[in-house]
């Protein structure tokens, strides 16, 4: 084979029922290669590290990194990172959403000159309706916000070449949105098509909560168009209105016509909707206020707990 090692990152949270399943799929996989297994648990109050501990135990290649508390997805990546040591290194799921079968792929087109292979899902299978729509929209929207473009239907499963998480790694700001941190650099980048499984066991650990803090985040870390739309909208709203109070009044003192007094429906319907639009102008420059806030607050991505075999 040729000579270089393969990291794979793995984020674990609360997957007991999962993990010795995905462990014998993957290694069976990996094995070929020279490769370290990092799974970093993101605070699981499960079995799922003494799991992980036990097949540490006899395999110095499988590392676990556990975090004090759950810190969420995206920083448990980041630490796998952090940590890697491989020339290519590949995050996948524990839930077996990811087809472990799909690396040898992903190498390939690694060693042919990618610096990012991304597993692109053609189907998925066992997720909400709702939540394919969401995500369909949640792309759309952050690439028509955003000059970095970030593909659609691609989660977290891709491999990185070393020069891309050591970019990563470097970055002073908090790695909050992987997927367009990633796509940012513009490196070279190529595709492998899956078709995305139902989780093996066990149920989604994306709450529509951490759903939307992740749509916020990627959006607040990638444009400020938003701030620039509300000054728009603002000067449309102003402009008409001068328009309307300037007919009106021609309208009654030149032309001596049309209704002066009546017009509640109209003053209602302005004053709710425009005080709509305030709070929620408000709340996108607060977005990004808070994101400041976490940029100087300087508190650490993740702590540790525990390392195994690192
Ligand atoms: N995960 C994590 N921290 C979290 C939520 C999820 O490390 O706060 C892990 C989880 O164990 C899984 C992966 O991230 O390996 C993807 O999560 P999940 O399957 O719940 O998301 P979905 O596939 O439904 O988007
Ligand atoms: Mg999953």
């Amino acid at each position: 084979m040729d000579n270089f090692q393969i990291s794979v990152v793995v984020p674990v949270y609360n997957e007991e029922k999962n993990i010795q399943v995905f462990f014998e799929k993957i290694i069976k996989v990996i094995k070929k290669y020279q490769y370290e297994l990092i799974f970093v648990s993101d605070g699981s109050t499960d079995k799922s590290e003494e799991i992980i501990k036990k097949i540490c135990l006899k395999n110095k290649n499988v590392k676990l990194i556990s975090f004090t508390r759950n810190f969420g997805h995206q920083m448990a990546l980041f630490a796998g990172y952090e940590f890697s040591k491989g020339d290519g290194i590949i995050s996948i799921d524990a839930d077996l959403q990811d087809p472990p079968e799909l690396i040898d792929k992903m190498i390939g087109l690694w060693q042919k000159g990618a610096k990012i292979v991304y597993a692109k899902r053609e189907k998925r299978k066992g997720e909400s309706f709702f939540k394919i729509i969401t995500a369909k929209l949640f792309y759309k929207l952050i690439n028509f916000l955003s000059d970095t473009s970030i593909p659609s239907e691609v989660g977290d499963f891709r491999l990185l070449d070393k020069s891309v998480v050591f970019y990563l790694k470097n970055l002073k700001e908090k790695p909050e949105f992987l997927r367009g941190l990633v796509s940012w650099p513009g490196f070279k980048t190529e595709f492998v098509y899956f078709k995305r499984d139902k989780r093996y066991s066990g149920k989604t650990h994306y709450t529509l909560e951490k759903m939307i803090n992740l749509a916020f985040n990627g959006i607040t870390s990638f444009s400020t168009k938003p701030l620039r739309l509300s000054t728009y909208f603002g000067f449309m709203v102003s402009t008409t209105a001068v328009l309307i109070v300037f007919f009106k009044s021609v309208q009654h003192f030149i032309f001596n016509q049309g209704d002066w007094l009546p017009g509640w429906a109209s003053l209602f319907f302005s004053t709710v909707f425009l005080g709509g639009v305030q709070l929620i102008m408000i709340g996108v420059l607060g977005e990004y206020i808070a994101k400041i806030y976490r940029e100087i607050q300087k508190r650490p991505n993740y702590l540790i707990k525990e390392k195994i075999n690192l």
